[in-house]
């Protein structure tokens, strides 16, 4: 069970979990409730905070990739499908192993499932993923001429690609404005107060309502690592967060 601070070290509360439930159904944008000591919510200031606030932490582990040279969309796509369930300091050196292997259709369609399994074992549901990965190189390989199309509904029609997959790696690697919503965007936005709702695919529903554009891809390169260090899934750091002042909190109940 998480300790809990005395009171009055805690950082200010936003809403009680009653009011701050999100309604059912589809996600969708609300006006942040007013609150003394709170400044209006500006996307564009807060975003700004967050920026500076992970200079000094790690990329996540597809814009890390990128950043090394394996940003095509079939790298992109089989490092998503790697760092499904799986933390990032697994599943990066995991993608670096497959990927100086083998960084196209043809060559990961040449491994075996066996061999690819053996390659990302430390991955979580690893013999699930090296048969997913094997057939999406064989289909772009005999289907699209050895070139993934940058097409969400492509990406997609493959086993074990979502939407949070599919749109980063088109984001990524083919300069979509796609927004990428993994649980990381999904809790922070929706402790901000921007959107209301109770699944990553309403939250994504609801950002694209109320986003603007500009930061539709780097989002998730901003929240994933504020997500994984700053407003964390238990006891986020709100005292410290540089984005308190425009914060509802909503559900935070207890804080660090
Ligand atoms: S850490 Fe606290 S103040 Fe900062 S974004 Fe998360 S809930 Fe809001």
């Amino acid at each position: 069970m998480a300790r809990r601070t005395a009171p009055s070290r805690r950082a200010p509360r936003a809403e009680s979990p009653r009011t701050a439930r999100a309604p059912k159904g589809p996600g969708r944008v609300v006006e942040p409730p007013a609150q003394p000591g709170k400044a209006p919510f500006d996307i564009d200031p807060v975003l700004g905070r967050i920026r500076e606030a992970v200079r000094h932490f790690a990329d996540a582990a597809m814009f890390a990739l990128a950043a090394r040279g394996h940003d095509s969309l079939f790298e992109q796509l089989v490092a998503c499908i790697l760092s499904i369930r799986t933390r990032d300091e697994v599943s990066l050196p995991a993608s670096l192993a497959l990927l100086q292997r083998a960084a196209t259709p043809e060559a990961l369609a040449r491994l075996s499932p066996e061999d690819i399994d053996t390659i990302i074992q430390p991955v979580t549901f690893h013999e699930a993923k090296a048969w997913q990965l094997h057939a999406i190189a064989t289909r772009t390989r005999d289907e699209f001429g050895g070139e993934l199309p940058c097409d969400a509904q492509v990406l997609q029609s493959f086993k074990g690609v979502g939407p949070k997959c599919a749109h980063l790696a088109l984001g990524i690697a083919c300069g979509h404005e796609a927004i990428s919503v993994d649980i990381h965007v999904h809790r922070v936005t929706n402790r901000w107060g921007y959107v209301r709702a109770r699944t990553p695919e309403a939250t994504l529903e609801a950002l694209e309502a109320v986003l603007p554009r500009a930061y539709w891809v780097e989002l998730n390169r901003l929240l994933v690592p504020f997500g994984k260090h700053v407003c964390t899934g238990t006891r986020p750091r709100c005292s410290t967060c540089p984005v308190l002042r425009f914060c509802r909190q909503v559900g935070v109940t207890d804080a660090r």
